[in-house]
């Protein structure tokens, strides 16, 4: 299977028999939750189109967060931001 062949070792994506997978998903960091219900701001790993290996951010329900829960996600950011540095060439 191709998959194999064309996927980077941290590829985390269920292709799903896709032989020519274009978009990768990483490593993802834990959620974090904002301070009110559902809230959250997730950091992670995917690759992009045309800028290869980048940062994802993820928030819904405009997460409003404390400060150490920013922090935690600041954190997470920098963290990310070296794995993809580390990660260049798949
Ligand atoms: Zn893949």
């Amino acid at each position: 299977m191709s998959v194999i062949v064309t996927c980077p070792n941290w590829c985390t994506t269920n292709h799903l028999g896709n032989d020519e997978p274009i978009e990768h998903d990483g490593p993802r960091w834990p959620t974090v939750e904002g301070v009110s219900g559902k809230s959250w701001a997730s950091v992670g790993i995917c690759t992009d189109r045309e800028h290869g290996v980048v940062v994802t951010l993820d928030a819904d329900y405009g997460p409003n967060l404390t400060p150490q829960r920013a922090r935690e996600v600041g954190l997470q950011l920098l963290e990310a931001a070296s794995w993809v540095e580390n990660h260049r060439d798949g």
